[in-house]
């Protein structure tokens, strides 16, 4: 098996400065894809053809896009939030339309889910895209840095 350490990472000049704002080190990078070539869970987008994978080594979970170009990936962006994500929801889809994301592993589109976050010991329901056979979940840069980011804020502040 590939070592983390030999992923060839090729981080685009709009990207890099973005990275280094949210503190996202090459090893957090590379821990994602890591992850998604040993277990297969990826997101793919239906037109770009781009993914994105997600991982959580500790306390934070990092999101990275990117694609594949021969040995070496082409990273697009990256952020991680520090919200956990408790799986097992019991899911509902919300409506029929899908988002333009699909879950690799399952083959299928992803849909709207009422799906749970933990930060600090409280419990929130938010609706976001989430696959309907492994119930993984999609959390989208702007909920990430928009959304996510100002309730950890909150909470932490209260
Ligand atoms: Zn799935």
């Amino acid at each position: 098996m590939q070592g983390d350490r030999e992923i060839r990472l090729d981080i685009s000049v709009e990207a890099a400065p973005v990275l280094e704002a949210r503190g996202i080190r090459l090893e957090d990078i590379r821990g994602v894809i890591g992850f998604a070539n040993e277990t297969g869970n990826l997101y793919v987008h239906r037109t770009s053809g781009r993914c994105l994978a997600y991982f959580t080594p500790s306390t934070a979970t990092y999101w990275v896009e990117f694609d594949r170009d021969g040995d070496s990936y082409r990273i697009y962006t990256a952020y991680s939030h520090r919200m956990e994500i408790l799986h097992g929801f019991n899911m509902e889809a919300k409506r029929k339309e899908t988002a333009e994301w699909t879950c690799m592993k399952c083959d299928r589109p992803l849909e709207l889910a009422t799906v749970k976050l933990k930060y600090m010991e409280e419990t929130f329901g938010v609706d976001i895209p989430a696959c309907p056979v492994c119930q993984r979940i999609f959390v989208s840069e702007q909920d990430a840095t928009e959304k996510m980011a100002l309730a950890e804020k909150m909470l932490e502040d209260k």
